[in-house]
Formats: structure tokens, sequence, C-alpha cells
């Protein structure tokens, strides 16, 4: 059962003021310059950080919720655009993504703590972003054994064969992954069939995950089952970033099927033999979904739309349709 595994009621934080985007310095240790390891003007490097607001007077108002009853959360990360907009958008609902991605800076003497403890930068948002969406349409590719868009992907070299992945203007996770060699890098290159690139497709997907489980890490702790009263043992998520990647990894081994649902357009997992009549992700949007249709029902009649008409317009039936519009 993938309920024994994983710690599926995981928790984590939403502030209720929200968050917004603040300028701030970079913090020190990435302060020098790369190539000359010199230390650059500290003022001259400002980023944006998506920072919660901290109300003024106001204890941390965080609201805690379960992001893995979410069941297509990584899905919905991967289609996140990779924007202000889109990132604050992503927060508001879901959090900031802990872990790693939350800077350790000290904070001048003025400035709201908050900021710091849990501040978080774009450009680190965006490469968790990018790199998500680089793992989903791998596994999608994989999974199709889409050929031609996988060639694009893996490289057969006369002595090795690599990952290059997609280009990106962020940074995505392996700027070129050799997965097979006929020295010591990789794979034995003759465990591979010459030309293919889906196996080898599959091992960088594989590769990919397992760098961003190390860099998130859901550990695997002993926990106290409620329900046997035994002690249990788990993945437990350490940040809302881990969660994503674990809820993938679980995905991938699970061959699990995903679908945007047609009331709020989230991801949502559908069970295999739901496939057909599951369009909504939780009860809440189905509601609201037959909701709307009641209304727009009742709209059409009172423009004088016959009921015969307003019933294939909605996909539904006469019967039900006048229910509806009495
Ligand atoms: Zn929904």
């Amino acid at each position: 059962m993938a309920s024994q595994l994983l710690k599926t009621d995981f928790e984590w934080p939403v502030p209720r003021a929200g968050f917004a985007w603040v300028d701030l310095p970079v913090p020190a240790a990435a302060k020098q310059s790369r190539s000359t390891g010199q230390a650059v003007n500290l003022e001259s490097l400002r980023e944006p950080y998506l920072v919660p607001i901290v109300p003024p007077g106001a204890l941390a108002g965080d609201q805690n919720y379960r992001p893995l009853d979410r069941t297509g959360l990584f899905r919905i990360l991967a289609d996140t655009p990779a924007t202000q907009e889109g990132i604050l958008e992503f927060a508001k609902e879901f959090g900031r993504l802990g872990g790693s991605v939350t800077a350790s800076n000290s904070p001048p003497p003025s400035a709201n703590p908050h900021f710091w403890w849990h501040s978080e930068s774009l450009s680190s948002w965006r490469s968790e972003i990018e790199q998500m969406k680089e793992a989903v349409g791998l596994w999608d590719l994989c999974r199709a054994g889409d050929r031609k868009a996988l060639s694009d992907l893996i490289h057969w070299e006369p002595h090795f064969l690599c990952y290059v992945p997609p280009k990106s203007q962020f940074r995505t996770t392996v700027q070129n992954l050799v997965i097979a060699s006929e020295d010591s890098l990789g794979d034995p290159i003759g465990d591979y069939d010459r030309g293919d690139v889906v196996i080898p497709a599959w091992k960088a997907l594989l590769w990919i995950v397992n760098c961003k489980l190390n860099q998130h890490p859901a550990p695997r702790q002993l926990l106290w089952d409620r329900r046997t009263l035994r002690p249990i043992s788990q993945l437990v998520p350490s940040s809302l970033i881990s969660a994503m990647w674990i809820q993938l990894a679980q995905a991938i081994t699970e061959n699990k099927n995903y679908d945007q649902c047609h009331q709020c357009g989230l991801w949502f997992e559908v069970a295999a033999e739901k496939r057909k009549d599951a369009k909504f992700c939780s009860n809440a949007c189905r509601f609201k979904a037959y909701r709307e249709r009641q209304k727009l029902a009742k709209r059409l009649h009172a423009e004088g739309m016959v009921l015969v008409q307003i019933a294939s317009k909605l996909g539904s039936d006469v019967e039900t349709v006048k229910g509806w519009v009495k």
C-alpha cells in the first residue's frame, strides 16, 4: 500500500496573509564571483525574494494543510509559469518550497526577520520549476515511447551515450549526462542496443529524480501508527519540494495517470478504473461545476432557449434541465 510507504498526512504551512516579492541582497556565500573567486560589490547584487507577509503586530499566522492530498501537486508545479505572478499564485495556494530553497541569510538590524527566515529567491524557484518540468516531460516521453522526441535528448556518440536536457534559460538538472561509455563513465555501453533512445531516457529520468531526492530528501523514519498501535516506518518529506519529488517518484514506479480538473484546471491523479468519468479533482470542484451548469441553464432558459437545446449545450438531458430551471 502506498500509504504505508509515505507519510501522506505530511503537513505544510501557508501564511494567512500570503507572500510578496521583495528585492533583497543576495546571501554572502553567493557573492563571490564564480570565475575569479573575488568578492564583488555586495550592494550591487540584489534579487527578488519571495517572502511571507507578516501583518504589523501579528505573530506569524500560518495555516497548515496536507500537500499530498493534492495527488498531482508535482504536475501543478511543473505547469506553473516561472514568472513572479505565476510563482506568487502557486505559493499563495501551497506555500513556500522549503528545504535548501529557503535562504539562510542573517537579516540586517532594521529588517523584519521573517523576510530572512523564510525568503526564497526568484532564481531558485525558477530552477525548481524548470527541473520538475524537465523530469515530468521526460517521463511523459518515456511512457509514450516517443522515439522521435527522445532522439533530441539522447545522443549516441561513437564512444559514449549521453542525455542532453532541453534548452532552457534557467538551470536544468544536468548539463550533459553520460549514461554509458566504453570506459568507466556510466554503464558499460554494451548494455544498450545501439541507437535505442527509450531505455537510456528512462535511465536519465531515474538519475534526475534520484539527484533531486538527494537534494530534497524524504528520510525514512519510525512513526507511531494510531490505528494499529504499533510503530511503522515511513518516508517523511522534509519540505514541500521534497514532498513533490517523492510524489513524482511514486507516480513513476506505480505508473499513475493524471488529468486536469474540468473546474479548477489543476492536475489530479486518476485511478485506472475511473479513467472515463473522473473529471474533477475534488467533491468541492464537482459541486461547483454542477452549480455553475445549473445557473447557466437558468440563464439560457430566461433568455428563451428551449429545453432540448439547453440540454444538448450542457451535455445533459431534458428531464434534468427541467428540474434545474424550475
Ligand atoms: Zn478542481
